[in-house]
This record gives structure tokens, sequence and C-alpha cells, in this order.
């Protein structure tokens, strides 16, 4: 028999469980027999695979003709380091694949799903712990975490499109099925993976890991491919042109020595060191690298990000849309007054006597799903808000709570702005209704006073909402309350919520997060636009807004109606003008992003609920909330905020802006260094001059003292510059003009300098003379490394803002050093003992590109 076809006392009975679910000691036996709760993911490539990977590379290839001529040639030497060259740059490469896929996967387990499970009669938060027979309760944005029995459901939906492509949520009850039904039709059962979208249930797991329905089609979902990022395919792109570009050079090298007469050795000699000279063996480690760097940091900084691709995308940001409660706010509200009796009271005026108070009271605890544990509150800071008051006005929660029994529920959802409930009140079934004010003085027909229940009239209506407005324009939170007797047996539906006689609301206090107002002056000094975005009253989230900077004067505030009732052409032209929406829906999130993109902004979304999933996967960046958001939110997102807080926003933007500013600043230092090389061996070519270096100096340069400064520049840290600047134009790539010009002229003042050591080495040292072309190239990049950190002059960034880049050069300059003073290592390296004298000119020239480069900087900024 299925599990859909017993009743769920015999499910119970079959798991042996009763209320309090099961034990530790009984869970942990099992789970020796079944395993965790997970599915098996697609193994990463075993670590043999990926250093056999790094050989299937152009670059290698031509390592490999180069150390084919070397050998032929009778330079053994040279053939020997190349390998070990090669050999090195594996095990790198290795290394650093295995690092970035670490990292990638402690991101992925910091945003995995959690779900509630009662074990021992507590609630436990867990995943992969749970196993067959365990309580699960489901709420509305919770993803499902095993195959389950519903053994209670108040109103629970479900979206089953990944199990069943059915896109429509399905009501899932606890009743019987009869027969033999499709997966789709076992309305009694919910499937690992699928989407919470309303209501709350108790639901018994009965399968778990692989045995579940996905884990049964999880081969079909593991192939999970390693995403590359615009950039890293942008850069690829590049590379392979590059490659191409490279081998025609070389052919026409080849061809011009050959006519020159040139030994053909040689002259293979010379392509080959072009070649060497012009690809940029270390980029792509260093682009990962840096990446992975730049993830991990603002992981710290509670922004995870779940995409590398975010990354990239959060240096273009430009329009910011947050909620209120909890991102901009504290969420730590409190009651600050109560309007009951056509009047305005405090909450200690609250009196446990008086009818009137006891209807609003009873409503405020039973009416609510949130608990005092230990003096803390759990559940929504709303909720608890209510619960606070009513202990204020010593009425025992528990003990009512008890002895009263909920006898339907229609949950909180953002949409209705309201929740109910049914309980029997002085014998008599009740409806008690609390939420959104505006909708609840609609559906209410009569009111309660002291002196009874009297019909709501118009006036009274004006009073009450003229009321709403001078709490809300202070920027509190209000809440009404209602009720309405019932028929014996009546069962709560939706309809039921009206001809509800109102009670009374309470306004509440959420202050700002002290934070948000400089957060908001930040964004706004970064050229971005700060945008409230929130289910809140109209009047409330503007003063709110107001108050930390997001609104000013001229600026408006819409509702999500006013919002439906817009054209196109009307929204277009107010766009920029709309700091705030209020009372939105989830369809108006996304017209409000859909608008923004349309106008080639970058815009960054945060949300919460299940129903935010659509807009924050129609956001360029997708933010969900760590602490308050749904699982379902955290699924659509491509950032979560560890804290909930907009502060970390902005942070997280200055860090991509950052990360993407250090990656070009050193794809400019790697490609001007190459530019160089390329230039030298083409004007010796051209020129008719002998071989200016061997293939081993290009290697040692482009993979060792070059890797070092480019990683240096990686690790620069930001400025607040950085976010005085506009955001990036998303569609501007690396290569634009000021980029290319820069690496030309660079680079151009560095093959100078190489070409002059090597003439003036031609001219009066003739065998040490490709020796001091070497030694100067190898020292003017490593001068070159501090140039490429800023835009701004080293003197005014300062050296010990960035240690590493001292690290870098003093390394380089050591592993040089230690080439240049160790005998034994010459004729490896294919290279000479210099005097001082040579070593005078080397350092005085390698020096001279960078000082032409910082007196410009320093020159350009004096005008
Ligand atoms: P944000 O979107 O900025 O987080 P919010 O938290 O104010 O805004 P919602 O939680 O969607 O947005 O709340 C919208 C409205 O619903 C509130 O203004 C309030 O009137 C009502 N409301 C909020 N919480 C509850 C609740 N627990 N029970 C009943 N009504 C509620």
């Amino acid at each position: 028999m299925e599990w859909y076809q017993k009743t769920t006392e015999e499910v119970k009975k079959h798991f042996s469980i009763g209320e309090q679910g099961r034990s530790q000691a009984e869970v942990d036996k099992l789970r020796e027999q079944v395993g965790w709760n997970r599915l098996n993911e697609e193994k990463a490539a075993p670590i043999w695979k990926v250093f056999l990977s790094q050989f299937a590379d152009l670059l290698v290839i031509i390592l490999l003709v180069a150390a084919t001529i070397s050998f032929v040639s009778g330079n053994i030497e040279s053939t020997i380091v190349i390998f070990v060259v090669i050999l090195m740059n594996a095990i790198l490469g290795t290394v650093q694949h295995k690092k970035a896929e670490k990292s990638l996967q402690s991101l992925k387990s910091m945003s995995s799903p959690t779900a509630r499970v009662i074990r021992g009669g507590k609630i436990e938060i867990t995943t992969e712990e749970i196993v067959p027979g365990d309580i699960v309760v489901l709420e509305a944005g919770d993803i499902v975490p095993a195959d389950a029995r519903v053994i209670s459901s108040h109103s629970l939906q479900v979206n089953e499109s990944s199990l069943t492509g059915e896109s429509l949520a399905i009501e899932k009850t606890a009743n019987l099925l009869e027969g033999t039904l499709p997966l789709a039709d076992r309305l009694n059962m919910v499937y690992s993976g699928s989407l919470v979208n309303y209501g709350r249930a108790e639901v018994v797991v009965t399968e778990t890991g692989m045995q579940t329905e996905i884990g049964k089609i999880a081969s079909m979902m593991n192939q999970t491919k390693e995403r590359k990022t615009p950039l890293q395919i942008s850069l690829d792109q590049f590379s392979k042109k590059l490659a191409f570009v490279v081998l025609i050079v070389c052919l026409i090298v080849f061809g011009l020595s050959l006519y020159r007469q040139m030994e053909i050795l040689d002259a293979m000699m010379f392509a080959v060191a072009l070649a060497v000279a012009a690809i940029p063996e270390a980029l792509g480690s260093i682009v990962t690298i840096v990446q992975a760097m730049g993830t991990q940091k603002m992981a710290k900084q509670n922004a995870v990000i779940k995409n590398l691709k975010a990354v990239e995308t959060l240096g273009s940001v430009s329009v910011i849309c947050s909620d209120k409660t909890g991102t901009l706010t504290q969420n730590k509200m409190s009651v600050q007054k109560i309007y009951i009796n056509q009047e305005m009271i405090d909450p200690s005026d609250l009196d446990l006597k008086n009818d009137l108070h006891r209807y609003l009271l009873y409503n405020c605890i039973l009416t609510n799903d949130a608990r005092i544990v230990d003096n803390k509150g759990i559940g929504d800071p709303t909720e608890y808000s209510l619960l606070e008051m009513s202990q204020k006005a010593s009425l025992d929660i528990d003990l009512i709570r008890e002895m009263m029994e909920r006898l339907g529920e229609l949950p909180f959802d953002s949409e209705r702005k309201r929740m109910s409930t049914m309980y029997k009140l002085h014998g008599t079934p009740t409806i008690l209704t609390k939420g959104a004010i505006d909708a609840l003085l609609d559906l209410s027909t009569s009111i309660r006073t002291s002196e009874g229940i009297i019909p709501l009239t118009e006036q009274m209506r004006e009073e009450i909402r003229e009321e709403n407005i001078r709490s809300s324009s202070q920027g509190l939170r209000v809440l009404g309350f209602a009720y309405r007797e019932v028929d014996h047996g009546t069962t709560l539906t939706m309809d039921l919520e009206q001809e509800l006689t109102f009670v009374g609301f309470v306004s509440m206090v959420d202050p700002p997060r002290p934070e948000s107002m400089q957060a908001v002056k930040d964004a706004k000094m970064a050229g971005m636009k700060p945008i409230m975005i929130t289910g809140d009253h109209k009047i409330t989230a503007t003063a709110i807004a107001r108050q930390i900077g997001i609104y000013e004067e001229g600026d408006y505030a819409i509702t999500g109606e006013e919002l439906d009732g817009m054209s196109e052409e009307e929204l277009n032209q107010k766009l920029e003008k709309i700091s705030v929406y209020a009372r939105v829906s989830p369809e108006n999130k996304i017209r409000i992003v859909d608008s923004w993109q349309r106008k080639g902004h970058i815009v960054s979304m945060t949300g919460d609920g299940v129903n935010d999933a659509p807009a924050l996967k129609k956001a360029d960046i997708g933010i969900a909330m760590g602490i308050t958001g749904t699982e379902v939110s955290k699924d659509a997102a491509s950032m979560i905020l560890m804290d909930d807080n907009f502060a970390t926003i902005i942070k997280a933007v200055a860090n991509g802006r950052n990360v993407y500013r250090n990656i070009k600043n050193a794809i400019q230092f790697l490609f001007s260094g190459n530019m160089a090389g390329i230039m030298v061996v083409l004007i010796a070519s051209i020129g008719g001059m002998p071989l200016p270096f061997a293939p081993v100096h290009l290697l040692f340069m482009n993979l060792l003292t070059d890797s070092l400064p480019a990683l240096a520049i990686g690790m620069e840290p930001a400025t607040g510059q950085l976010l005085k600047e506009r955001p990036r134009d998303p569609k501007e790539g690396i290569l634009t003009k000021s980029f290319v010009s820069k690496v030309l002229v660079q680079g151009g003042l560095i093959g100078i300098a190489t070409l002059s050591a090597f003439l003036i080495g031609q001219e009066y040292w003739p065998a040490a003379a490709s020796t001091m072309a070497f030694y100067t190239l190898t020292m003017a990049r490593l001068f070159h490394g501090f140039n490429c950190r800023t835009q701004e002059s080293i003197f005014k960034v300062g050296f010990r803002s960035n240690p590493y880049s001292i690290g870098a050069f003093v390394a380089g300059t050591a592993l040089l050093l230690v080439v240049a003073l160790i005998p034994a290592l010459h004729p490896l390296f294919m290279v000479r003992s210099i005097t001082w004298a040579m070593a005078g000119i080397v350092v005085g020239l390698s020096m001279i590109p960078t000082i032409l480069i910082q007196a410009t900087k320093l020159l350009r900024k004096k005008n």
C-alpha cells in the first residue's frame, strides 16, 4: 500500500510516533540505515582529471613545440626548464581550481535551505538530518525538505511544478485518498523540492534523500555545469582571438626570418618566443582567484553570493529597490497607541475587566502565531509586539491559548494583508480578523463600543481613517482588529471575512536601522537610486522614507493601486521621481523592475516572501533576506543578506565594484607587460637583430614574476573613491579606448627601456645583451605593478595601503636575484653573469617607465 492510501493514524503507527515526533536517539540510529537527506550531487572532477585538463591548452602546446625545438638545437637545459615550467603551471592550475571549487561549495552550504522539524516535542531547524518518521512543520515560503504525508493542513497550497510541470499551486489536505493515483493527484502528499505558496501544515516524512521522487530523477538534474561569468566568457573569447592573431604574426615573423636567411631553428625560436611573450598565461587563474577572494570577503561582511556572475553585475547596479520592514528598519515593533471606543489610549490603559478591551486582546493573542520563549519573541515581530502588549496588560497568554481551540485559520498573506482565525468565544464560534486597516474598514459593517455594537457609519469610518493617517504620518505601522460571530459548525473560508464588527486598531513603531541613513547617502553618492517598496501604508512608508533620506521633497510616493492605474508612458515619465511604492503586490514589483530595466538600468531588488520569487528572478540582482526570508526567496535570489540589512547591500556593491576594478587593473598590468615583450621581439625580428629573449626568459616573467604583482593588484582594498563614481556601464567591455591606449603607451615605454638595454648590451657586452634585456624587462614589469594598483599616483594612495604589492615586488626581485646570482642556474635560464655597470643600467632603465608614468599621473591630477 502506498502512503497516500493510508490514514494519518496508520502512517503515525507505522513510524511509531506521537505528537512529540521522533527522539534524537531514534534519529541517530535510523540515520545509519537511511543516510543523510540529500541528493547525491555530481561528484567533483577527481584531482588527476583536473591536473590533466591543465595540459589541454594552446599555451602548453606552444611550449611543447618550444621544448622540442630547444632539444633539437642541442639546448637540453632549456628543454628541462620548459618542462618544469609546464609542470608547475599545471600544479598551480590544479590547486587554484580545487580552491575555487571549495570556496564555491562553502558559499553554497551557507545558502542551503532549512526546515522545521518536531523532535522530542521541540522544534529543530535542519534539512540534511531529516529521517523518515520526522514531523515537519511547513509554512508559506518553505521548500518541502523530503517526501511526506500531510497529517494536518490549514489551507496548505504547494507548487509542485519541478516534479509535475503544473505551474498552479495545489491545495493539500490530510484526507485519505482511495484508488491508485498519479503523483499529481496525491493531494495528501507533499514532495521534496516543492514550494509552499500558502498556508500551514504538519507532515510526516515518508522518504528522504535519493529515495524521494526528486531523488529518483536527480540524475537528470545533476548536470549542474560550472557556469562562467560574462567577464570570464569575454576573456575566453578574447584569448581565442589573441591566440589566432599571435599565430598569424608568428608565421609572418618566421617567414621574415627565413627570408633573411636565418637558420631554420633560430627562425623557429623567434616565432616561439613571440608566441610565449604574447599569451597572458596567468590571466585565467588570476581572474578566478580574485573573484573567489572577493566573494569570500563579501560573505564575511554578510553578503553571500550564490552566483559568481553577481559579483560583476553588482558593480553596475544603478537602482536599489528595498523592502522597508527589517531591511531599512529594525523590525523591532512596539505598540505605541491604541484606538478603541472611538478614542486614542495608551497600551498601559488597557483593562482586562473591560469587555471591549478583552475583545481586542483576545484577537491580539489568538490571531497570532508568534510565541514568547524565555522572554524572547519567536515569529513575526509585528505579532510578537502584540503579545508583549497583552503581557503588559497582565493577560496570561499561555493559559488562554491552551484553553481555546483554533477551529480554523486563514493565514497572513502579504497580498490580502490580513489574517483570520476562528475560536469559540463565550460559547459562540467567532472569526477574529486582524490586518491592514483600509481593507478591514471596508469589510466592517458595525463597530463595537462601550455601549455595544452599533452600525459603522460613513462618518465613523472617516474619523477612523483620519486617526489612521495621523498615526501613519509619524511612521507608525497600523494594524486593525475586527470579528464576526458565526453559526456552529461553520468552516472558516475567505468569503466569511465580511460584515465584520470593527473593534479598534493599534499603531506600532519600528525604528529605522541607525546605519540606514548613511547607507542611503552612500548609495546616492555612488550614482544609485534607492527606492522603498513596501506592503505597508503609503503614509507610514513615506514618513520612514523621509527620515532615512530615500524620499526627498518633490519625489512621488504611490500605492500599488495607483501604479496599476498608470499607463506605460505616464510611468516612464515619472519613474525617476518615484521613490516610495506602498501597498504593493508582487506583480507591481515585477513591473517596477521591468520599467527600470527598459531604461537600461541594472536593478537590484530585495524580497523575503514566497510571492517575491518572480521579482527576485527578474531583477539583475535578486537579494533575499537571510534571517526573515523564506526558503523560496533564497532559492530565487542571487545574493543573500545574512543580516537583512540595507547597509550590507551598499557594502556588497562597493566590493563588487572593487573586484571588477582590480581585475581590470590586473589585466592592464599583464597586457602592458606582454605588449612590451612582443614589441621588443617584433622590432628585433624586423630590424634583423639577434633574438633578444630565450623562451625561458619570457616564461619566467609571465608565469612567475608577473603573476605576483597581478595577484597583489587583485587584492587592492576598496577606497571611498569607488562610491563616488557612477555605476559602470554594463555594456562597456574591458577593452575600452582608454584601456587600450594605456596598455599601448605603458607597454611601449617598458618596451623602449628593454630595447635600450638590449641595444646598449649589443654595443658593449654582446654576449650579455639578451641577459640585460631579460633582467630589464622583468624589473620594469615588477615596478610597473605599482602603477597598475590604482589610476591615481602611488604617492597619493601610499605604498602601505596594499602590503601585498610590496611583498610581490620583493618576492619577484628575489626570484630574479636567485637566477642572476647562482651561476649553476645560468645555463638553465640562458643568462650570463653581469657586472655592476650592467646592473646599474638594468635598474636605471627599468625604473624609467614607472617614473614617467607616475609623473604623468601626478601632473594630470594637478591640472
Ligand atoms: P515590507 O514589504 O517592507 O517588508 P511590510 O512588512 O510592512 O513591508 P507586509 O508584511 O506585506 O509588508 O505587510 C503589509 C500589511 O499587512 C501591513 O501594513 C499590515 O497592515 C498587515 N500585516 C502585517 N503583518 C500582519 C500580520 N501578522 N497579521 C495581519 N496583518 C498583518
